[in-house]
């Protein structure tokens, strides 16, 4: 039977053919050298050590400590890891909402300071305007950029078009279901044509059957616009199913543990049995973080 995971410390092995390849952190990351041409390349998204420590009550909680990770363009980057291990912290940073208490996020190389319109976080709670019509969520965004009126209407019936909700541009958001919902806040962030989408568990709330769907669109979207995404999840399986790479984060304080690249061919679906090898082997890895995490809460209520 072929091992679909392969552990090593040098970007030597990951050349080693597997579906699922990992690494620990603190090996090189054989991610760029395993395509062409992207070693040389400047990342789309690079954090240099970033940590990032709260206070609350004047106690200080290192939220995330010495980040290193690059991500290239139009990958498709998923981050797994159990509640509180700073996942929603570290997009927060790259949309430049927070700035890291240590080290650097950088775009194309360039330092981030603020949030732009090159970079887009869409979350579980859409943040869609029920007093606005499907077409005018869509173009909302767009309003802010300035764009003229003709343009706005344009590409938001493009975007529409593209998550299949062209027929409900003239809709309000109470008549839609959740899942064509997800489907306008996805349209909505695609019409500011972000180059990196950041996504903070958006499906994680829908059924299994919707989620399975939404998972189709977003792979067929992704191949046909290039983005880069770098998609939050705990659902493993949906990281197996979703990412050229995936990488676990420790508990707190949020390290990353471990690098997974997945080659399964695409597109996959959530119940191929290579996905669900893939997404077992990532558990593995995940479930000692999660017992932390468990344990840790268990503390604090008893
Ligand atoms: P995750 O998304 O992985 O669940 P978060 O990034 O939301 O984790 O939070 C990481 C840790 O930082 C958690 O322990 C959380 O309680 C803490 N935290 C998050 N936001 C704040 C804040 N504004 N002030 C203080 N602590 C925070």
């Amino acid at each position: 039977m072929t091992t679909l995971l392969q552990r090593f410390g040098s970007a030597r092995d990951a050349f080693t053919p597997s579906r699922l390849t990992a690494w620990p952190a603190s090996a090189v990351n054989p991610a760029s050298s395993m395509r062409s041409g992207a070693a040389a390349g400047t990342p789309k998204v690079a954090l240099e050590d970033i940590s990032l420590e709260y206070r609350t009550n004047g106690s200080p909680l290192l939220a995330l400590d010495r980040i290193n990770l690059q991500v290239r363009t139009g990958e498709f980057l998923c981050i797994v890891g159990p509640s509180g291990c700073g996942k929603s912290t570290l997009l927060h940073l790259i949309a430049g909402l927070q700035q890291p208490t240590s080290g650097e996020v950088l775009i194309d190389g360039e330092p981030v300071t603020a949030p732009g319109t090159d970079r887009i976080l869409i979350f579980q709670e859409l943040g869609l305007f029920p007093w606005l019509t499907v077409g005018d969520n869509v173009e909302f965004g767009l309003k802010l950029k300035n764009t003229a009126k003709a343009e706005r209407k344009k590409k938001a019936e493009y975007y529409l078009r593209l998550v299949q909700l062209s027929q409900f541009a003239d809709s309000y958001i109470h008549e839609l279901s959740g899942g064509m919902r997800q489907r306008v806040a996805l349209a909505r962030a695609l019409a500011t044509e972000p180059d990196v989408l950041l996504m903070d568990e958006p499906f994680a709330a829908l059924d299994a059957q919707t989620r399975d769907l939404l998972h189709d669109e977003l792979e067929r979207i992704w191949a046909q616009t290039g983005r880069t995404i770098i998609f939050v999840t705990h659902n493993v399986r949906e990281a197996a199913r979703l990412g050229d790479r995936v990488a676990v984060f420790t508990f707190r304080p949020g390290r990353i543990k471990r690098e997974f690249l997945v080659t399964e061919p695409r597109p996959r679906q959530i119940e191929d049995p290579a996905v669900s090898r893939c997404a077992k082997e990532i558990l593995e890895d995940l479930r000692e973080e999660i017992n932390k995490s468990l344990e840790q809460e268990y503390r604090i209520s008893s």
